[in-house]
């Protein structure tokens, strides 16, 4: 389907007429919505971590290996700060709020900037399945509590000197006393507390209701980083549902299983645009 203005006539139609709506988003959603981990919102915001240790973007930088807890906190406090406190609700997000309002829907996200709830979303409806931002826990998971971030995040970034915070600031673990870490799925330490699998059950019985029904998966910004959790479930449930339409917004992975073809529409146009379009 190569005409732009024919898809967004099928997915309307699709739209209107499903009872069911699956919108699982990824990295490629919130860079449309202007939530970049690269260029100047970068370069403008990470000046001195750039200099000190060459770091390229945001992404690869919250991998890099500090020497110390106080370097750590100093570059995760600026890290968590912009990406979760100093932006409020985007405007794509918030159109997605639009799409769906008046149907049955769920979210399932790898974004950890809680931009869903910022937007108005019920946060009963969003499962933000690989973490949160604003929460820490324990480096080695030793307990399944998160702690909420936000006056510590912003202490740090105020005592901030030299890319370094004061000793007295670094997180201890109340349990273990060891180290803290950001709640982001990035080793087997990820913290799950009950709240995350009060959203996986919501998710899971979502998913059985609407098992055989009119649905949409709406697909935006879905890569390859964990394909496994929103993008092949997707396919796979789309293959096994003769009534399920998947809409595809992906400007770098277009591409659907063969078995899919008629079912899948694919944009790699601007997602703003498009969605916009839907409505
Ligand atoms: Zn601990």
């Amino acid at each position: 389907m190569d005409n732009y203005q024919k898809r967004i006539e099928i997915s309307k139609k699709a739209l209107v007429e499903a009872e069911f709506i699956l919108i699982g988003a990824g990295a490629g959603l919130s860079a449309a919505a202007g939530i970049t981990y690269s260029g100047k919102r970068f370069t403008d915001n990470f000046g001195p971590f750039i200099v000190k240790y060459g770091f390229t973007d945001l992404y690869s930088s919250s991998f890099y290996p500090f020497g110390t807890e106080e370097e750590k906190w100093a570059y995760w406090a600026k890290h968590i700060s912009l990406n979760r406190y100093e932006i409020g609700a985007t405007k794509l997000y918030e159109d997605l709020v639009e799409l769906v309002a008046n149907k049955k829907y769920f979210i399932i996200s790898t974004n950890v900037e809680s931009q869903f709830e910022k937007a108005g979303f019920p946060s009963e409806k969003v499962f933000q399945i690989q973490g949160d931002y604003g929460y820490l826990q324990c480096e080695k998971g030793c307990h399944d509590k998160l702690y909420e971030n936000e006056s510590l995040v912003t202490t740090m970034i105020n005592k901030t000197s030299r890319c370094q915070i004061p000793s007295n600031l670094v997180p201890r673990c109340p349990i273990c006393g060891g180290p803290m870490d950001v709640n982001l799925r990035k080793n087997a330490f990820f913290v799950q507390d009950e709240s995350w699998h009060a959203s996986d059950n919501r998710y899971k019985k979502f998913l059985q209701e609407s098992i055989g029904k009119k649905i949409v998966y709406i697909e935006l910004g879905v890569g390859f980083n964990t394909p496994g959790i929103i993008r092949y479930p997707f396919e796979r449930m789309t293959y096994h549902n003769e009534r399920a339409t998947l809409i595809r917004l992906n400007k770098d992975h277009p591409e659907c299983f063969e078995e899919n073809r008629g079912k899948t529409i694919s944009f790699t146009e601007d997602m703003q645009q498009v969605v916009t379009g839907f409505m």
